[in-house]
């Protein structure tokens, strides 16, 4: 479970954020390509656009189940 006292300094403000266990597997990025982006240089994804539509919705809620590490959290302000 992602944990909001790890969020990357990346993430623009909202509920959907990524913490620094992940592993910059990219699977956030290919499911929800709006949302999440890469930082190559620290090696993780960031929230680049909170999902704004019920498809970006989706897309962030599917992410979620597929990340590995469970690195995204829904639970920001
Ligand atoms: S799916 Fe999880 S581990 Fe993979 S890049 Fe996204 S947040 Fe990181």
């Amino acid at each position: 479970m992602a944990e909001l006292k790890l969020r990357v300094p990346q993430n623009v403000p909202g509920k959907f954020y990524v913490d620094k266990t992940c592993i910059y597997c990219d699977v956030c990025r290919d499911v929800a390509p709006t949302v999440f982006a890469e930082d190559k240089v620290n090696g993780w994804a960031y929230v680049f656009n909170q999902p704004k539509t019920e498809e970006e919705l989706e897309a962030v809620r599917e992410a979620m189940d597929a990340c590995p590490t469970e690195s995204i959290g829904d639970d920001g302000e």
